[in-house]
């Protein structure tokens, strides 16, 4: 094994003795590095002379992951589950959601949001981040250690402020919850040697290299679930949403479809015409919502376009995209909106 992972192993094994009285929470994608991570934790956490006083994995479910890696993902969960439980390791495993308003469709399709760019990623937060702090904040921000796949040279930005760091593993975290800290047990790996550790540590069993590497083609990269407005949008990598507009091009969509999973193709194809339709006058309202010049939310009348094409969608796909409290939300929300309408029929309605 290579020593990158041997030593990335060994500040893991520190790392644990040194805070055994924390709360060590493991965030995890599904992608190559947040399953690298889980490989290290796993073998330090049998080498460590004590153990933590309580170990999670979550995973972040925003309701349009794409539907191959989240089936890849949620059964990969469902088995650790099992793994763990049976090899007796105390691991909880927790599957962590968004609050109904904060669905991508909610937004978009309830309060009008056009579908996000990268000036105006308006789902990161919500979707992927919020629900990490909230759980973060649910177990006493102080006595956690959020262990995480972010490496250095990522983004130059993340690494101007690593390099500001005495000890690159150790970060701190601030953000609305307050302050916790955070290890980044490959923070000075290389994607090559991110693939050792995937490839060359054993547990947990079920998560299998080659699967993983076969869902990699050309993309890479996975969506931040701490604060990191400056991280690459998720969905430029392989594990992100299917309705990421943010993106120019959906990469790992595309792969996918080519290496065979044409079950993919309406999705692909819904994704396409969200990018078209975006910037188009005569879908959005003319002013914002703040009253200011410029285009506003999506009309009424597009956001029912969209419904419907969503609909239209979950009939090909014979798959529910959205739920009945989505649907609920998204009817008072168009309640509410259509109201001052009929006082502002062309200009839209006032802040
Ligand atoms: S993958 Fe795209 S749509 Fe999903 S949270 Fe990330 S930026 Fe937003």
């Amino acid at each position: 094994m290579r020593d990158a992972v041997l030593h990335a192993i060994d500040m893991c094994v520190k790392a644990l003795e040194q805070r055994a009285d924390a709360h060590w929470v493991i965030a995890f994608s599904g992608g190559k590095d947040s399953s690298a991570v889980l490989k290290i934790f796993l073998s330090a956490y049998r080498r460590a002379r004590v153990r933590p006083r309580a170990a999670t994995l979550i995973y972040c479910d925003t309701g349009v992951e794409n539907p191959i890696l989240d089936a890849y993902v949620k059964t990969l969960l469902m088995r650790m589950r099992a793994e763990f439980e049976s090899a007796e390791l105390p691991i909880g495993v927790r599957i962590l959601k968004a609050p109904v308003q904060d669905r991508f469709f909610v937004r978009l399709i309830g309060r009008g949001y056009p579908p996000p760019t990268n000036s105006f990623r308006w789902c990161t937060t919500g979707l992927r981040i919020r629900p990490v702090s909230q759980f973060i904040r649910g177990h006493r921000p102080e006595d956690t250690v959020l262990a995480l796949g972010l490496r250095r040279s990522e983004s130059r930005q993340r690494d101007r402020s690593l390099q500001r760091s005495a000890d690159l593993y150790w970060q701190k975290q601030r953000e609305g919850v307050g302050e916790y800290d955070l290890f980044l047990p490959i923070v000075e790996m290389d994607v090559p040697e991110v693939w050792d550790a995937v490839f060359g540590l054993s547990e947990p069993r079920c998560l299998k290299p080659q699967a993983l590497e076969d869902l990699y083609r050309d993309a890479s990269g996975e969506c931040p679930v701490i604060k990191a407005p400056e991280a690459p949008p998720c969905a430029s990598g392989r594990f992100g949403c299917w309705t990421c507009t943010v993106v120019r091009k959906d990469r790992s969509g595309a792969e996918l479809i080519r290496s065979g999973h044409h079950e993919l193709i309406p999705y692909f194809k819904f994704r396409q015409w969200l990018t078209e339709i975006r910037n188009d006058p005569s879908r959005r309202w003319p002013r914002r919502r703040s009253g200011q010049e410029g285009m506003g939310p999506l009309t009424i009348e597009a956001r029912r376009e969209v419904l419907e094409r969503i609909e239209e969608l979950e009939f090909a796909t014979s798959s529910e995209i959205l739920d009945a409290d989505e649907r609920g939300l998204i009817a008072s929300l168009w309640r509410i909106d259509d109201i001052p309408r009929l006082s502002f029929p062309l200009n839209g309605p006032r802040a």
